[in-house]
């Protein structure tokens, strides 16, 4: 894997958990000089520390991607710190189970949407802009989910009908395409990726539930539920050079979810 991303200037946001932690240990690897950004800054900085005490090169920086002037800074610390911005990745995003039990239904929608949606539209707003500063050409890497594409499925009594997780990943994938038409003839690339479920915070308080993480295996083909370096290899490809010709993209990590 080594060197897939040589001399490139990555922005991962989300880094310090999950998808987006695998990602930036996974473009460290390949040479890239990370900017791993987090609303949680003590462990994104850990997460930093784990890829400078392997050799890599990171930095860490604190931010809200739902706040244009963190999303901004976030963007700006590439630009200072490594010269340019080459590869963003928008892996920050919550569900609306994050914010408690009893929280309204209108106030856990605009949450939602601020930070998946709105915070995947300032922090490529302002990619956008340093790329073309630069010269233009890169790349950015949505997660989006398989519920970009599809519901909730009743049977495992997740949303009531109301939940903005999948109104939030279906505009992140609508963003995906309008963005990537417009900037294709600049050399930017803009994709998205859609895991089905997957091991990490997002979904432990549905994966600790012994009859749910029965239910949620059986929908998976697969037979299981996919693990944060999986979403990551495929992200770090899109990223790469090798996916010269790919953009618009949804590219679908779920173990065969929206197949069946
Ligand atoms: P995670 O909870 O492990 O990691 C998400 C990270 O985003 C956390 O470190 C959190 O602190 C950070 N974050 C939250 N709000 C933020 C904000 N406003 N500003 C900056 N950082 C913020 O979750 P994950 O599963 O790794 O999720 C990563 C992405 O993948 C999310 O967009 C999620 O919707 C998407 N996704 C996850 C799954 C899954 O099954 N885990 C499936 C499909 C899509």
């Amino acid at each position: 894997m080594s060197g897939r991303l040589q001399g490139k200037s990555a922005v991962v946001t989300g880094a310090a958990s999950g998808i987006g932690r695998a990602t930036a240990h996974a473009f460290a690897e390949a040479g890239a000089r990370v900017v791993a950004a987090d609303l949680d800054r003590e462990a994104v900085e850990a997460v930093v520390a784990a890829i400078t005490d392997t050799g890599g090169m990171g930095v860490s920086v604190g931010g809200d991607v739902s706040r244009r002037a963190d999303a901004e800074a976030i963007v700006a610390t590439a630009v200072e710190r490594f010269g340019g911005l080459d590869i963003v990745v928008n892996s920050a995003g919550i569900t609306p189970r994050a914010l408690g039990p009893d929280v309204d239904f209108e106030r856990a929608w605009e949450t939602v949407i601020s930070v998946n949606a709105k915070g995947t539209l300032l922090v490529s707003k302002a990619a956008v802009d340093a790329m073309r500063a630069h010269g233009g050409g890169g790349a950015i890497v949505n997660i989006a989910s398989v519920m970009s594409m599809v519901g909730y499925h009743p049977s495992l009594a997740l949303s009531d009908g109301f939940n903005p997780y999948p109104h939030s990943k279906g505009t992140v994938l609508q963003m995906t395409r309008d963005l990537a038409v417009r900037v294709a003839a600049e050399g930017i690339r803009v994709n998205a990726v859609c895991p089905g479920f997957v091991y990490t915070g997002l979904t432990r308080g549905v994966t600790q539930n012994p009859e749910l993480h029965r239910a949620l295996i059986a929908m998976h083909p697969m037979g299981r539920l996919g693990e944060p370096e999986e979403i990551a290899r495929v992200i770090l490809f899109l990223a790469s050079d090798e996916a010269s010709f790919v953009t618009g993209a949804a590219w679908t990590v779920d173990g065969g979810y929206t197949a069946a």
